[in-house]
């Protein structure tokens, strides 16, 4: 019959033994050897295997001492079944024989050791006890402490420490024991267990990297030695899964921390093993992708996610270098918005041979809008959303470097609004901003993406064309160029026409400056407005007869010297009525033959020739009037129109000398009429004393090439001011543009309102007579005649005075 073994438990020294022995000789010895051995201990004997197990399981015992040969068995199968239990108490194997054999068989039986008949005696059997106690108590210390070590939860919390105590007080049978973790400063951290203070104790202390594990144990008269290597091995095994823990929860309270910081972050934070799989990620990439992102690699996200795609990018360029890798500021559309993205991909380093990868994704977008916005604020023209001036240059520069490293030219037009300064005046100033921002938006739309459209200021715009294939395609370009950026501009409830002048110049060599191509756009431009604008003009070399300033200068002094100016005379009709001339300067040369003002009036007003070339044309106009008068040629209401500028009317002598040669020849101050331009008007005030001897003289003051300046109404109430005379280029096609004859109503109206004289001019053709010429108005143009000479202008007015004068349309050439 097999009677269960219960637990038993290991008791303190001399508690309660068993001895299992059939021989009552053995037994009775054995029991009193025990009793001088330990008096205090407690010995039952079972003679049988069969009744140790029972008494076994009916006590605990502290020792068993067993016979090897018994009734109903071998005491090594007992030892082999004690040995299977827990907790059970040390064997310790009594045998008659001194073979070896034994001691073998009993170790692999399980048994503590073996105690030979023979040697039987009351100190023999205390030592044993000591010993087989000692090495159970060493067993299972050491198998607590092993379960502690293999424990792989990886925690040891203040009440697995407890349980350790718990434990060791129930295995050893002690009667209180307790451990203190003490850290290297002194504090103890953690405690576990108790001790009553009253009892002898025991301690143990073991440290590691400064900390310490005390163990203290309450248990009167025990033996140490063997066990206290076990106890410790315990307080190592304890301390260091303290520490463990403690780094742990270091670990947990930063990675804690560390969360907490990449989660408040809006950048998108995540660290990809050496898979590329997503093993972290933050708030903000879990928001980003609408999905947890851990356990899926990055390539896959970025199969749906642009921004992904990205960090892609990035960690791959970092695989690739080992080195931390950057991206700034990429565009990314994302839905149709544009966004964009700086991102950094960061080895996690660290511990050696860690393929892992931070990559922090931060949206740029708030930054790169501002500094776009600021460079745009800087570069463009805030109207238009043009290039402004300045990075119209740089460009400029830019394209004149290409020039011969790039296949193609390099074509530069500058364009103006024609009477752009007329459609200010007359519909305001917003009407003035819609024509630029048409002429904006349409640039924008003309132009290719790597040219370039600015707004120089006013109305003045620059093109800048790169690449472009030859001269053919140039021409073709601006052609189209010229004719798409005029037409109607809608403006509040009405629409009106724009055109543009255009002066362009196309550039083949490196050789030239920004500043040359400049002027000679402007020259072409210039051209193009005096030629009687809405047209495009190329910029030529031969422009211009004579190649330097100094080159017009020298011809100049030769002029006066050897007599080569000639005035030629233009008339100025009202009804059929010549009632004017206008003396226009001629240069003879004797290589180029007359010489147009517009070669040379602007080195002339800059020059001391000024004044003796002006003089001239003074007298000469006044002695021609005086003359023609005293011959009867013309009537003496005839009236003689010389262009003045406003140098001339500053300086003194010179309103002497017009009052004076007026006076010697006898003419009528009120039949010479002084033209000065807008740009004179408005520095009016200043040289208000020079005009107004002239007008209280009684000479008749003049506003020539009125609508292309820069005056301004308040100048046109200007008391001195007899007349004006509006410019010819509202004139030339003006007919087809309605927008131009719509000008010229407005500035006869304000004329007449202002009561002013009005005189149109430019009209060569009949039907522009028709359109422009009401009663009231005059006209001078080549739709009655050129400027004349001496002779063609007499015959013109001897002919006038006796039949009507004939209107034709003028051919050019003709
Ligand atoms: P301006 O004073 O406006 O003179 C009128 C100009 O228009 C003249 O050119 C005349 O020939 C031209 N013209 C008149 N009718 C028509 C027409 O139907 N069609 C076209 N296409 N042109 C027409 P011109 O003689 O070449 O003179 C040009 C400018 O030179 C003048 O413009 C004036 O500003 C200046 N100028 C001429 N003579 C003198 C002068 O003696 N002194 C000064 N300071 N400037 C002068
Ligand atoms: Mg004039
Ligand atoms: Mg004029």
């Amino acid at each position: 019959m097999v009677v269960p073994l219960r637990s038993v438990t290991w008791q303190p020294v001399g508690q309660r033994l068993l001895v299992i022995d059939d021989d009552p000789l053995y037994q009775s010895l054995i029991s009193r050897l025990l009793a001088d051995a330990d008096d205090e201990a407690v010995t039952d004997v079972a003679p049988t295997l069969g009744s140790a197990h029972e008494m076994l399981y009916l006590h605990h015992y502290d020792a068993v001492l067993v016979d090897v040969t018994l009734p109903d068995g071998s005491g090594l199968d007992l030892a082999a079944d004690l040995s299977q239990e827990q907790l059970a108490p040390p064997v310790i194997v009594i045998t008659g024989s001194d073979g070896r054999e034994v001691w073998a068989d009993a170790a692999a039986a399980g048994a503590t050791t073996v105690l030979p008949k023979s040697l039987l005696s009351a100190e023999r059997l205390a030592g044993t006890l000591e010993f087989s106690y000692e090495v159970t108590a060493s067993e299972r210390i050491a198998t607590l402490t092993a379960s502690i070590a293999t424990d792989t939860t990886g925690t040891v919390e203040p009440s697995v420490i407890d349980e350790v105590i718990d434990r060791l007080v129930g295995h050893l049978n002690l009667d209180r024991a307790s451990i203190r973790i003490i850290d290297p400063d002194g504090s103890v951290v953690a405690t576990a267990g108790s001790t009553s203070g009253g009892r002898p104790e025991h301690v143990i202390a073991r440290t590691l990297d400064g900390w310490s594990a005390v163990l203290t144990i309450e248990a009167s008269d025990r033996r140490w030695g063997r066990v206290d290597a076990a106890l410790g091995n315990l307080c190592d095994v304890v301390l260091s899964r303290t520490l463990l823990e403690a780094s742990y929860q270091q670990l947990d309270l930063s990675e804690h921390r560390y969360r907490a910081v990449a989660d408040a972050s809006a950048d998108l934070i995540m660290t990809v093993d050496e898979a590329d799989t997503v093993v972290a990620a933050n708030l903000a990439l879990r928001a980003e992708l609408g999905i947890d992102p851990l356990h899926t690699t990055l390539p896959n996200l970025a199969l749906t996610n642009p921004v992904m795609a990205l960090a892609a990018r990035l960690l791959t360029s970092a695989r690739q270098s080992g080195e931390p890798a950057h991206l700034d500021d990429r565009p990314i559309d994302n839905g149709g918005t544009r966004r964009w993205y700086s991102g950094r991909a960061i080895p996690a380093g660290g511990v050696p041979d860690d393929e892992a990868m931070h990559l922090v994704i931060t949206e740029t977008t708030g930054r790169v809008v501002t500094e776009h916005e600021l460079s745009t604020l800087a570069l463009t023209d805030p109207l238009t959303g043009l290039a402004n001036r300045r990075l119209a240059l740089d460009r400029l520069q830019h394209a004149l470097d290409q020039v011969g490293r790039r296949t193609g030219l390099v074509v530069v037009a500058q364009l103006d609004i024609d009477h752009f300064k007329s459609i200010n005046d007359l519909y305001g100033h917003a009407a003035g901003d819609a024509a630029l921002c048409a002429i904006g938006r349409r640039l924008n739309a003309l132009v290719r993406g790597a040219d370039t459209a600015a707004r120089l200021g006013g109305d003045e715009f620059l093109i800048i064309a790169e690449g472009v294939p030859d001269a053919d395609t140039a021409g073709k370009l601006i052609a189209r160029l010229h004719h798409d950026l005029g037409g109607q501009v809608a403006f509040a409830d009405r629409n009106f026409e724009i055109s543009v002048s255009l002066g362009y110049v196309t550039v083949h060599e490196r050789s030239m400056e920004a500043d040359e191509v400049l002027r000679r756009a402007d020259a072409a431009l210039y051209r193009s407005k005096s030629d009687g604008r809405n047209r495009f003009t190329e910029f030529e070399d031969h422009d211009h007869i004579f190649g330097s300033v100094a080159e017009i200068s020298r011809e100049l002094r030769h002029g006066i010297d050897e007599e080569r100016f000639r005035l030629r005379y233009q008339p100025i009709v009202n009804g059929d009525r010549i009632v004017g001339l206008e003396a226009l300067v001629r240069l003879h040369h004797p290589v180029h033959g007359e010489i147009s003002p517009h070669e040379f009036i602007g080195v002339l007003i800059e020059s001391p020739m000024l004044v003796p070339i002006g003089e001239w044309i003074i007298t000469t106009a006044i002695n021609r009037l005086a003359a023609w008068t005293a011959e009867g040629i013309s009537d003496d209401q005839l009236r003689m129109h010389v262009n003045v500028v406003p140098q001339q009317l500053a300086d003194a002598t010179f309103i002497d000398h017009v009052l004076t040669e007026l006076a010697r020849a006898g003419v009528d101050p009120h039949r010479l009429v002084i033209e000065i331009t807008e740009q004179s008007l408005l520095d009016l005030s200043r040289r208000s004393s020079g005009l107004k001897r002239l007008a209280e003289g009684g000479v008749g003051l003049y506003l020539d090439d009125f609508g292309t300046g820069a005056s301004s109404i308040t100048h046109l109430r200007s008391a001195v001011l007899q007349g004006l005379k509006i410019d010819r280029s509202f004139i030339s096609g003006a007919l087809a543009e309605r927008r131009d004859a719509d000008i010229v109503d407005g500035l006869i109206s304000l004329g007449r309102s202002l009561g002013l004289d009005v005189i149109v001019e430019g009209i060569e053709h009949l039907d522009q007579l028709e359109r422009f010429a009401p009663a009231d108005v005059s006209v001078q143009g080549f739709v009655y005649s050129v400027p004349l000479d001496d002779d063609e202008i007499q015959t013109l007015l001897v002919d006038s005075s006796s039949s009507r004068l004939v209107a034709r349309t003028h051919e050019p050439g003709g």
